[in-house]
């Protein structure tokens, strides 16, 4: 569904962006790489792309807290493939304290990376989206778009910020053949939080079976995690045309977390 037509997507050098650029690659679309990690890792995964889907598939390693990197990385897609039809915002990160012990400086990080980030990347887009008269604008938002946990003031702030601006988004571009809509994942199952558990199972004594349902799915009724292919699917039905009236929403894919 995605023949000729190009993808960015924000920290996509693993977890959850990783997924969804192979999962744009898969319908044929020419996607942009972004995120930092080990340079042979990202080398792997782009070629890995392009390889397996005949597609092209290039990397930009800007820093979504740096505005002026941003519109380089989004040049540079239009540059090198003549367009960006999908823009996926994923690029993340989380911080945990107590509101009076937040650091200043993980407040105004999380904001930038998690929020202010989207901003730049679709005033960018949307130009040439209006102009070919197609844009799909995917932002991964989480359950705390819509529902708060303690100690997470950045990370709620900035979720629920980026629902609002979707939504925003969602009326100016109406009716023009693009969409604005937002993602929120429960908890996913990532290498990051598999990698939480043996610690866990130690320092509070607890089977990994325990761990998983008590500590780290507690408010997911499921009791399962969300896959990356999961979050990846609801991408790729975004961009179908299957898709094209659902606009300034937001799909919750956490196991009935926000239902409760
Ligand atoms: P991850 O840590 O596995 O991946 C994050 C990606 O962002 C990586 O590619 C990393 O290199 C990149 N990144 C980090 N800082 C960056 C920066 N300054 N500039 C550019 N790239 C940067 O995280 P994930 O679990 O895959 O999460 C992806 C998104 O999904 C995030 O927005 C997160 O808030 C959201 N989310 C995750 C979960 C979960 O349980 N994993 C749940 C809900 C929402």
């Amino acid at each position: 569904i995605l023949t000729s037509k190009a993808a960015v997507v924000t920290g996509s050098t693993g977890g959850i962006g990783l997924a969804v650029a192979r999962g744009l690659a898969k319908e044929g679309a020419d996607v942009v790489l972004n995120g930092f990690g080990k340079p042979e890792e990202i080398e792997k995964a782009r070629a890995g792309i392009a390889a397996e889907f005949g597609v092209r598939a290039i990397y930009s390693g800007a820093d979504m807290s740096k505005p002026a990197e941003i519109a380089e990385m989004m040049a540079m897609a239009e540059k090198e493939l003549g367009r960006i039809d999908v823009l996926v915002n994923n690029a993340g990160i989380q911080f945990v304290a107590p509101v009076e012990d937040f650091p200043v400086e993980k407040w105004d990080a999380i904001l930038a990376i998690n929020l202010s980030s989207a901003f730049h990347t679709i005033r960018a887009a949307v130009p040439g989206m209006k102009a070919r008269g197609y844009g799909r604008i995917v932002n991964i938002a989480s359950a705390h778009s819509i529902v708060a946990s303690p100690y997470k003031s950045a990370y709620v702030a900035a979720k629920h910020g980026l629902l609002g601006m979707t939504k925003s988004v969602a009326l100016e571009v109406a009716g023009q053949g693009i969409t604005a809509n937002c993602i929120s994942p429960g908890y996913v199952w990532t290498p990051l939080v598999e990698s939480q558990i043996p610690d866990t199972m130690k320092a509070r004594g607890l089977t990994k079976e325990q761990v998983i349902e008590d500590v780290l799915l507690k408010a997911q009724p499921t009791k399962e995690f969300v896959t990356v292919e999961q979050v990846a699917a609801i991408v790729t039905f975004l961009c179908s045309d299957a898709a094209k009236q659902m606009t300034g929403a937001n799909l919750s894919v956490d196991g009935g977390w926000t239902a409760q």
